[in-house]
């Protein structure tokens, strides 16, 4: 018990020191997909690119309103392509990408998309900080259990087209090496995955004003934690 205590108290203190003497961090704040290319589509047939545009607003409004520099891309309706994402500010520290998720239509024609919920996070072995991205992957991780969010381990099943190595099964990390916005950025990257938008009662959530805000204040959070 004392043990979890002094744990959880240690990201206390970090934020608090950190607060006094940290440098502001520049992060690229990622919308994923594109009007043209939107992505997945949701249960209700809204697509993903409009959820990636309200929750990666909200976490570049948290970044800049915590003193970070941000840097915003796929989000002025644009078509943009994976490799300029990350290098629309080649000098920045920090690259996250925002998605919400899918599944393999085979498992949503067999009704599956009613069993999975919660998040993903990615990182590549192939960026040059790797270590780094780690850190930053188990970082927001940390905060969305916090705020009551659960991994989805649906990308770790062992099917063709996922069966991405499960790096930290409780905080929902895999490897996926060749994403091409991880593995082209310059700096520390990392993708999450929101939430489960093919999954009707998940979508709804997802959606809400609430939901969108407690997941931002996450993954804000987390970004601000894990850099020096
Ligand atoms: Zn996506």
């Amino acid at each position: 018990m004392a043990r979890t205590f002094v744990t959880r108290l240690i990201p206390v203190i970090f934020g608090v020191l950190c607060a006094a003497t940290c440098q502001a961090a520049w992060v690229i704040v990622d919308a994923g997909h594109t009007p043209a290319h939107p992505g997945a589509t949701g249960a209700s047939g809204r697509v993903e690119h409009l959820y990636n545009l309200d929750l990666s607003a909200a976490v570049a409004s948290d970044l800049a309103a915590a003193g970070e520099r941000v840097t915003r891309t796929g989000a002025d309706g644009r078509d943009i392509s994976l490799t300029d994402r990350p290098n629309a500010a080649p000098k920045a520290d920090f690259f996250i990408s925002i998605h919400h998720d899918s599944m393999q239509q085979a498992w949503i024609d067999a009704g599956r998309n009613k069993e999975l919920k919660g998040f993903a996070i990615f990182v590549s072995e192939l960026n040059p900080h790797y270590e780094q991205s780690l850190a930053c992957a188990k970082a927001i991780g940390e905060r969305l259990l916090a705020a009551g969010e659960t991994p989805s381990l649906y990308h770790a099943t062992p099917i063709k087209g996922e069966n991405r190595p499960l790096i930290d099964r409780r905080l929902g990390i895999h490897r996926f090496d060749d994403l091409v916005v991880l593995k082209t950025a310059r700096m520390p990257a990392v993708l999450v995955e929101a939430g489960v938008i093919v999954n009707p009662e998940e979508e709804r959530r997802l959606a809400e004003p609430a939901t969108i805000s407690k997941l931002a204040d996450a993954v804000s959070k987390g970004v601000v934690d894990c850099h020096p």
